[in-house]
């Protein structure tokens, strides 16, 4: 047995959690090292069987309550703690909700102004108009490119 293997059990042996083995006796007998070692733990833990846990003071459960009415008091607020995340959580869903609606009605209403009030001559219905036919001759760039495509199929 080495020093490694019979150090790692020492606790267990000095608290009398585990018993030694023949193998462990001899070591103990042969090194003073770990011999030295088991005898310290031991007598570590006799102290340690002989220390009494102090009673707390009789006035700790009066100071600790004062203190947590204290905390409580410094806070006037503290009921809207549970309210805020909630409600910070639903108007982000509103929020999410308003914003779905507002691009789905918002892509109609664009259309709409599109097709029925253009008034030709307002700097806006120029704009609008400039707008659309920007729109339409990107959409016939497109269709020249699929044509070159189709030539190209067509004539290898
Ligand atoms: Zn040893």
């Amino acid at each position: 047995m080495k020093c490694n293997e019979i150090r790692e059990i020492m606790p267990d042996l000095a608290a009398g959690l585990a018993d030694t083995t023949p193998a462990m006796n001899e070591h103990l007998r042969g090194c003073v090292e770990c011999s030295g070692k088991l005898e310290a733990f031991r007598q570590t833990m006799s102290l340690l069987d002989q220390w009494q846990v102090p009673d707390p003071s009789p006035y700790f459960d009066t100071r600790v309550r004062a203190r947590v009415r204290e905390e409580r008091a410094a806070r006037p607020a503290a009921w809207w703690e549970w309210l805020r995340k909630p409600a910070l959580a639903a108007s982000l869903a509103l929020l999410m909700v308003m914003g779905v609606t507002l691009m789905q009605k918002g892509g109609v209403t664009h259309q709409e102004t599109n097709t029925a009030q253009i008034e030709p001559g307002s700097a806006v219905g120029d704009l609008q108009a400039l707008d659309k036919n920007h729109d339409l001759y990107s959409e016939f760039d497109v269709l020249d490119d699929l044509q070159v495509q189709d030539d190209v199929n067509a004539n290898p």
